[in-house]
C-alpha cells in the first residue's frame, strides 16, 4: 500500500510512519515528490495495517496498491522519473539517445564510433565489453580491455556509457567504467543479478526478456528498485514470436502501454528489434511517435566489418540521417530531442 503524507509532513513524521511500516513487518520505500512524499509498505497487506498507519498526524491517506509491481507502479509515483547522467536525459519528455557498435572492437573502433555518433546529437556511447553470445565459439568480447575503451572514448567525448553486465561477480568492476549498466535480454530474470545492480547506485538500462510478458518485465525492474536503486530504464528490444521476416518482433504499444503503468522511462531497441539496418530508422520515428523517452541504437564505422550484429548496425552517415528524421518527429511530439 502507499501512505500519502500532506504537503509539508516533517522528516519526523516520515521516520514515524517508516517506523510504523517496519513493525508491521513490512519494508518501506520513501519516495520523494516534487509536490507530495509518499511511503510504499511492501508486503503482506493486511486489514489492521492500514488503519495504524492512518490513524498518523500529517498522514493524507493509504491507498491500496494492486499492481504486483509496487515501486514502479504509477500508483507509488505519479510524476515520471527522469534518468540524467552527464548530458543524457532520458524521461520527463527529454529523449536520449545512446548509439555505438553491438560490441568494442579496437581503440581506433570505439573511438570512430563516439565522435560520429556524437556529432550526430547521440548523448549516449553503447558496447559491449562482456557479450552475451548464442554460441561460445562466437566472439566474446573484450572484457576489462574493453571497458578500458569505453572509458578513454568517454574522456575524449563527454558521452554518458552503457555497457552490459552479465554476472554479480563482474557488477564492480564494470561500475568503475560505465555510467549506466545494461541488463541484457537474456538476464531479464536473472534475479541476483537485477538485486546486485539494485545494490549499487549505478542507473541501470533492464532490457525486456524476448519471451517475456510487461508483467515479468516489471516485476524484474522491481527487484531493482526493492533494493534502494531507483534510477531504473526499461527498453523494449522486442519478442520472439512464429514471424521470421524480422529477427525478433517489436512491439511499440508496449511504451504508451507501460507510461500508462509505470512512472519508469522506456527506451527503444530497434536494432535488436528487427535486426535489419534498414528498418531501424522508420522504427525510431515510430518509437518517438509513440512516446519513447529514448533509443539504443547500434552504429558501427564499416558494418560490413563488425564482429557482432553488422547486419542490424547502421553506418555513421545513416544514423546521422535518422536523427534528422527523429528530430522532425520530436518537433511534431513536443518533446526534447539534442
Ligand atoms: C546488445 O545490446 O548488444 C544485446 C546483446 O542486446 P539484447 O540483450 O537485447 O539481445
Ligand atoms: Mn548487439
Amino acid at each position: 500500500m502507499i501512505v500519502v503524507l500532506r504537503k509539508g509532513a516533517s522528516q519526523a513524521t516520515i521516520d514515524r510512519v517508516v517506523r510504523r511500516i517496519e513493525e508491521l513487518g513490512l519494508k518501506a520505500h520513501i519516495i520523494v515528490g516534487t509536490e507530495r512524499t509518499v511511503v510504499a509498505a511492501v508486503g503482506d497487506e493486511r486489514h489492521r495495517s492500514r488503519e495504524a498507519l492512518e490513524s498518523i498526524d500529517d498522514v493524507e491517506k493509504v491507498v491500496p496498491i494492486l499492481a504486483p509491481y509496487k515501486v514502479a507502479s504509477k500508483e507509488a509515483r505519479s510524476e515520471p522519473t527522469v534518468v540524467k547522467v552527464l548530458d543524457l536525459v532520458i524521461g520527463g519528455g527529454n529523449v536520449g539517445v545512446i548509439a555505438g557498435p553491438c560490441s568494442v572492437e579496437s581503440e581506433a573502433q570505439i573511438l570512430e564510433s563516439a565522435q560520429k555518433v556524437k556529432a550526430a546529437g547521440a548523448r549516449g556511447l553503447r558496447g559491449g565489453a562482456f557479450k552475451p553470445r548464442t554460441s561460445p565459439y562466437s566472439f566474446q568480447g573484450m572484457k576489462e580491455e574493453g571497458l578500458k575503451l569505453l572509458a578513454a572514448a568517454r574522456e575524449v567525448t563527454g558521452l554518458a556509457i552503457v555497457t552490459e553486465v552479465m554476472t554479480p561477480q563482474h557488477v564492480d568492476l564494470i561500475c568503475q567504467y560505465t555510467d549506466i549498466l545494461q541488463i541484457g535480454a537474456r538476464n531479464m530474470q536473472n534475479y541476483h543479478l537485477l538485486q546486485a545492480v539494485g545494490e549499487t547506485r549505478t542507473p541501470v538500462l533492464l532490457k525486456r526478456g524476448p519471451s517475456a510478458t510487461i508483467e515479468e518485465f516489471l516485476l524484474a525492474a522491481e527487484y531493482i528498485l526493492d533494493q534502494g536503486n531507483a534510477q531504473v530504464i526499461l527498453c523494449e528490444r522486442g519478442v520472439r514470436t512464429f514471424e521470421n521476416h524480422t529477427r525478433f518482433t517489436l512491439p511499440l504499444a508496449t511504451v504508451p502501454y507501460l507510461h500508462q503503468r509505470t512512472h519508469l522511462p522506456v527506451v527503444v531497441d530497434p536494432s535488436h528489434g528487427t535486426g535489419i539496418a534498414s528498418l531501424v530508422p522508420s522504427m525510431s520515428a515510430a518509437s518517438i511517435a509513440a512516446g519513447a523517452d529514448g533509443l539504443i541504437i547500434e552504429v558501427h564505422p564499416d558494418p560490413s566489418q563488425a564482429m557482432s550484429d553488422g547486419s542490424q548496425s547502421l553506418t555513421p552517415a545513416a544514423f546521422q540521417e535518422m536523427m534528422d528524421l527523429c528530430r522532425r518527429v520530436a518537433g511534431a511530439m513536443g518533446v526534447t530531442m539534442a
